[in-house]
């Protein structure tokens, strides 16, 4: 047996298990294989046989099943966030609230999946007027879910709760930093629907079985992590041309208008870039601040940002960081704006450790700065200065980056009129995450934040493929599919284009 730890830096092919630790103790919170290609597709054998029952039981009974999940979980939930807790190292009120989204994110996928993906009929038009036509969206088979380790439980669940709704099975590859909350989800399943236990498999280990996933002969992979990660993934995959759904990471924005509530914007900005530890896709990282403001927004921000401090009690404003190593590009991030003329108004280099990163806010950072244009992914915000809110937004549209964001105004309709031309998937006005929390929204990004949606009516029909079927419902006096065809028919078609489509206005 070897630690996690140990197998990263010397992977070594016979070693079968690997250790996930409590980030907060380093106490070994559970032992998990390292399962193999013939491992992975012995998973995925399961989950095809499975995937047969669990689509002929059509939306209806899947719902059925699926109300029965999300009763399991809720009434474990605090069990569920201790696990979290533990495994993770966020406090356990984050823990709880991200388990009460997925309970949100199950109810919206397995009540609307019918709707949004069952038959609907299409106008057939003017050549095909003796036919009905409809589209349904049928399930691709079996879908890969590859998980990070930041939101164990709601990230992952956005594709899996999503998958299964539309009659899908699903192999499941939670983070080698999570893996017990991986086996605990699939666990809570198999009490919750013992005859389909395998409609929801899992696969444990590092990034070797999350290839051996992608190269299992599943029908989809859903993939969250790095741009960096989503790049090999899309490799691998291209190989079996298995379609993915890349959700990557992010460098979101929040944007403070000269004329916005500075105290809850300032709020907002801590909570959305420092919760969680900063381990948040859609954390806030930069924040751009007209100039009329500026100085009053940096007064509170830093007032408020004194009051917060990383920890593994109850009392903590977040947990110690989840991956070591991510420690180091941190201190890479802080070390590089203070090198180009930053200043730490709160914080610094001596805030980075690996036991638990305090809060640290920069000014004055140059926009080529790493902490401007690469993912921090710590409890760090840079604060700059902008002339006024449309320089903020390009400045905050120049990222690689284009996840989420959020715009703090004193007009609801130019902060809309904002969000609709930032450069992201997702946008809150006066209000952060706002959008992760509405299960009807679609969830993704753009450029380096990847492709392809979960939640809500995208996020269904991402896990199907569309179906049309026309059928005829009378003859035509001329079949003009027929090598039988009369001339005079070709003549009657020309006419008729002239005078339906001849016009110009
Ligand atoms: P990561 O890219 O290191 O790993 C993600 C997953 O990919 C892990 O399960 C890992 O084992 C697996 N993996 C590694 N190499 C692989 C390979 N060659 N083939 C297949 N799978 C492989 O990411 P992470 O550190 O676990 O998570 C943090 C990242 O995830 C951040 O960039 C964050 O922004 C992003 N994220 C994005 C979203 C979103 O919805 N867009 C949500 C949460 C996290």
């Amino acid at each position: 047996m070897a630690t996690l730890e140990q197998l990263r830096t010397d992977p070594d092919d016979d070693v079968p298990t690997f250790d996930s630790l409590d980030p907060g103790t380093g106490a070994v919170v559970g032992t998990f294989p390292v399962d193999d290609a013939v491992a992975v597709a012995a998973a995925v054998e399961r989950a095809r046989s499975a995937a047969t029952w669990w689509r002929t039981l059509e939306f209806a009974g899947r719902a059925v099943h699926l109300r029965r999940y999300k009763a399991e979980i809720a009434r474990r939930i605090d069990e569920l966030a201790d696990l979290v807790h533990k495994e993770n190292g966020k406090p356990h009120g984050d823990a709880v609230l991200e388990i009460t989204l997925v309970l949100d994110h199950l109810t919206w996928s397995s009540t609307r999946a019918r709707k949004v993906l069952g038959p609907h009929r299409v106008f057939p038009g003017l050549l095909a007027a003796n036919n009905s036509a409809t589209v349904e969206y049928q399930p691709l088979g079996v879908i890969g879910v590859i998980g990070p380790w930041n939101y164990p439980v709601f990230t992952p669940m956005g594709s899996i709760a999503y998958a299964l709704a539309a009659g899908n099975a699903v192999v499941f590859k939670p983070s080698e930093y999570t893996p017990a909350i991986g086996r605990w989800l699939v666990d809570a399943w198999s009490r919750a629907v013992p005859d389909g236990r395998d409609v929801f498999g899992l696969v444990t280990g590092l990034g070797a079985t999350g290839a051996a996933l992608c190269r299992s002969g599943v029908d989809k992979i859903a993939f969250t992590g790095s741009a960096a990660t989503g790049r090999k993934v899309m490799a691998a995959c291209a190989e079996g041309l298995v379609p993915v759904l890349m959700e990557c990471g992010g460098k979101d924005s929040l944007l403070v208008d000269a004329d916005a509530d500075l105290e809850a914007a300032a709020d907002a900005a801590l909570w959305c870039g420092m919760s969680n530890g900063g381990q948040t896709c859609i954390g806030t990282e930069r924040v751009y601040v007209a100039d009329a403001a500026y100085d009053r927004f940096v007064d509170i921000l830093t007032t408020k940002a004194k009051g917060l401090a990383p920890g593994s009690g109850d009392e903590a404003s977040w947990g110690p960081p989840t991956m070591p190593s991510q420690v180091d590009t941190i201190r890479r991030h802080v070390t590089d704006a203070l090198r180009r003329g930053g200043r730490a108004v709160v914080g610094g280099e001596s805030s980075v450790d690996v036991s638990g990163v305090g809060p640290t806010i920069l000014v004055d950072v140059p926009e080529d700065a790493d902490a401007v244009r690469e993912e921090t992914f710590g409890p760090t915000l840079t604060v700059t200065r902008v002339g006024d809110i449309e320089e903020g937004l390009t400045l905050s549209n120049a990222s690689e980056y284009g996840l989420g964001g959020a715009v703090f105004t004193g007009s609801r309709q130019r902060g809309i009129e904002l969000a609709r031309r930032m450069r992201s998937g997702m946008t809150s006005v006066n209000s952060i995450m706002t959008f992760a929390m509405v299960p009807g929204l679609p969830f993704g990004g753009v450029g380096e934040s990847g492709f392809g949606r979960i939640h809500g009516a995208d996020g269904l029909r991402e896990f199907t493929r569309p179906k049309a079927v026309t059928a005829q419902r009378f003859p035509l006096p001329v079949d003009l599919t027929s090598f039988n065809r009369p001339v005079r028919a070709t003549e009657l078609m020309s006419n008729v284009m002239r005078l339906v489509h001849g016009r110009s206005r």
